[in-house]
């Protein structure tokens, strides 16, 4: 593209927590600008937050469906590109396929919608307009997980065999719903969160790691839920068993009753030949272990030589030399970069490339949702396995 891609948001205002970083995210490689908004379901709260972020007074709007109309009918010089969408999960569905059929794209946070129903439509909207959805599945954007999906991939380790996932946090092991944490609240909340809290606040995260770095499909699980903070209503805590499509087995825990832990992402994958451990909280360093070898560290941003070279997808994801700290701020701006790379390049009638391709889309957020739905009728049911039903 010969200019920026402009950029809409609905949520994300000062009251919010994820979207200042997305905005840090889509501004980090120049690409993107900022220039509508309706940023809070506060009008005041909306309205300063655009004048902090420099937005036009005349182009805070009291709400999405004002936003994408408005924004429709402005010139092609002017109007907004795509649609980000960062409010809670059950104001996902509505503004994205309205922005899908003005002719926005749009960039989702996870989980993409509160229903599997929703994110079926969702992804039918997308088929039938040709507009590019992306789904901020964060983990997915480090370079080392991109480095451990291409050895996978390349079948370093041989047929997978076992995979171990774990998303431990510890923010909700006390009633913070109750006591005005906004956030927490409306994660509470069924008709707000969906189905499930913990599964559908970081299960999906889980459950899209597992996938993405090992290219495989969950097929059946065996699921136990719990709620052990006394007086919540949704679950905080879960177990699950699965089973892949190739014949691995896998160990998914996702639990915000952690007590101490802060976001302790971390995938173990095991092949016939060796494994691999990757974790959030230690970004840069993937750890490898082969049968008989002894243990090997690959980091970020290294010019190794044959038969260490790091992959493609991961130098593409890398911003600066080795050593130099990279992190979830950079992983959460590869995505907007590959995003706003794909869009720019179907606009242009360019193909992108695979790397440009590499995030997150409507078919992970359709995959989230039935692993969200599939999750609570296995913890419902007698039966031990459930199969994965799309
Ligand atoms: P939050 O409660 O901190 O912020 C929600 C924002 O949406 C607020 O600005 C609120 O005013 C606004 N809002 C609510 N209703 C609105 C409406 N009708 N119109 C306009 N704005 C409205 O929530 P959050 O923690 O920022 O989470 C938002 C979404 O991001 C959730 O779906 C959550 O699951 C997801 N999230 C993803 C990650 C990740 O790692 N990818 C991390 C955190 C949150």
């Amino acid at each position: 593209m010969k200019r920026k891609l402009r950029m809409g948001m609905v949520g994300g205002g000062k009251d919010a927590f994820i979207g200042a970083v997305h905005r840090i995210a889509a501004f980090m490689d120049g690409k993107i600008e900022l220039v509508c908004g309706a940023f809070s379901i506060n009008p005041e709260i909306s309205r300063q937050s655009a004048e902090e972020l420099f937005v036009a007074p005349d182009r805070v709007y009291a709400d999405y469906e004002e936003m994408i109309t408005k924004e429709s009918q402005l010139p092609e010089g002017e109007r907004m590109d795509f649609l980000t969408v960062v409010t809670p999960n059950f104001l996902h569905f509505a503004p994205a396929k309205m922005a899908l059929e003005n002719g926005f794209d749009v960039v989702i946070e996870k989980p993409m919608t509160v229903t599997l129903e929703e994110a079926k439509e969702l992804k039918a909207v997308v088929e039938k307009t040709g507009r590019t959805l992306c789904l901020t599945h964060t983990y997915s954007g480090y370079p080392m997980v991109k480095q451990a999906k291409a050895m996978v991939k390349e079948g370093h380790f041989g047929k997978i065999r076992k995979i171990v996932v774990e998303y431990p946090q510890g923010w909700l092991s006390r009633l913070s719903e109750r006591e005005g944490n906004a956030g927490a609240a409306w994660r509470a909340d069924p008709k707000k969160s969906g189905l499930s809290l913990v599964m559908g606040d970081i299960g999906t995260h889980a459950a899209h790691l597992a996938e993405y770095v090992s290219g495989l499909k969950i097929t059946e699980l065996c699921a136990d839920l719990s709620t052990l903070v006394e007086g919540r209503v949704l679950d905080d805590d879960g177990s699950v068993l699965l089973r892949f499509d190739n014949g691995a087995k896998g160990v998914l825990m996702a639990s915000q009753i952690s007590a101490g832990e802060e976001n302790a992402v971390r995938i173990r994958i095991y092949g016939e030949n060796g494994g691999l451990e990757w974790a959030n909280e230690d970004p840069n360093n993937l750890i490898v272990k082969m049968l008989d070898q002894p243990r090997q560290l690959y980091r970020t941003g290294n010019a190794y030589t044959a038969p260490y070279t790091l992959s493609s997808f991961a130098t593409h994801n890398t911003r600066i030399p080795a050593g130099h700290p990279e992190g979830l701020l950079e992983a959460f701006a590869n995505i907007y970069r590959n995003f706003a790379a794909t869009a720019s390049a179907k606009r242009e009638g360019r193909t992108p490339s695979p790397e440009e391709l590499d995030f997150p889309t409507v078919d992970d957020g359709v995959r989230g949702m039935a692993f969200v739905q599939n999750v609570v009728a296995s913890n419902a049911s007698n039966e031990k396995w459930t199969k994965f039903e799309m």
